[in-house]
């Protein structure tokens, strides 16, 4: 699942992309990993019903649909602001994986992880197991930590992936082989607080699962210049990145996570950032099914 290599001009750098967003299809991409062991968790506690958040474009509210779907659950999707006709085409793909759609203002929705909204939530549905926002828990920390088995570890070694909330990047630490390098890409701006997020998912992490927690972790790093003004922001430079590496490589990928994630690393490669010859494994976290522009 290594893409060829991708070539970044006039330096001594490989790079090859680990093709996620072609694995485990319709979910595909970082979500399959982090809803794995949620369903099975799901599972395990009797639920038949799962209930997460997100905004209008989130590719986790997609993911949970599908994996619902496939596997035999309800699902309910809690999306943030006021219902449009006629729906985008992420939602409309959730609606017809048989996610049933409920809408929340904005400021009940920052309160979404309260006891008291939690509470309501179930006199309205019932009994759900609930995925936060993002679907980042311990659980997806668990999946994502066996995405490194997908890749011997003699061909590379720096791994880089996108980072909306910090949840893959700290199942990649666990689960990296510590003599890794680790780089987390931030799409999103002021991210600094992710580092601390990301200690304290690995943290209770190894808790919860003390069987992880004897071997070192990979030596990890989160970059924070590369967000383009936000999140889902773009610009007309990473735009022209886009459609340059697609020329090039015949590799869709979309500015939210995966495009940022690309031109950080040829950014990072022209200014010497890593060890001359290393050899990188950039993660292809999917993202491409609905994008905002093409609604
Ligand atoms: C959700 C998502 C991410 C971010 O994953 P986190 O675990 O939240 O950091 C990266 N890329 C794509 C395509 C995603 O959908």
């Amino acid at each position: 699942m290594l893409s060829p290599p991708i070539i970044l001009p006039h330096t001594s750098i490989s790079l090859r992309l680990l093709r996620l967003d072609r694995l485990h299809l319709p979910i595909g991409g970082n979500k399959y990993f982090k809803l794995k062991y949620n369903l099975e968790e799901a599972k395990n506690q009797n639920y038949s019903t799962l209930l997460t958040f997100g905004g209008a474009y989130s590719n986790h509210i997609l993911a949970t649909a599908r994996a619902a779907q496939a596997q035999g659950f309800e699902s309910i999707g809690i999306i943030r602001g006021e219902a449009h006709a006629p729906l985008n085409k992420v939602l409309q793909a959730a609606k017809e994986a048989g996610m049933q759609l409920h809408y929340i203002n904005r400021s009940m929705y920052k309160l979404k992880h309260t006891k008291e909204v939690k509470e309501k939530l179930k006199q309205a549905f019932g009994g759900f197991y609930l995925i936060p926002e993002g679907g980042t828990n311990l659980e997806a920390v668990r999946g994502a930590s066996e995405i490194p088995k997908l890749i011997a570890h003699t061909v590379y070694d720096t791994l880089l992936t996108p980072v909306g909330t910090g949840g893959t990047l700290a199942g990649l630490a666990i689960g990296l082989p510590p003599e890794k390098q680790l780089e987390g890409i931030a799409v999103l701006k002021g991210a600094d607080f992710l580092k601390t997020d990301t200690h304290a998912l690995i943290n209770d992490f190894q808790k919860k699962y003390p069987a992880y927690s004897h071997a070192p972790l990979a030596h990890w790093n989160l970059q924070t210049d590369y967000h383009f003004g936000g999140y889902a922001k773009t610009s007309s430079s990473l735009n022209a990145f886009i459609q340059r590496f697609y020329l090039d490589n015949q590799i869709l990928i979309e500015p939210i996570y995966t495009g940022k994630m690309m031109y950080a690393i040829a950014d990072l490669a022209q200014k010497q950032y890593f060890k001359s010859n290393s050899r990188l494994i950039a993660l292809h976290t999917g993202g491409l099914d609905y994008l905002p522009s093409s609604n």
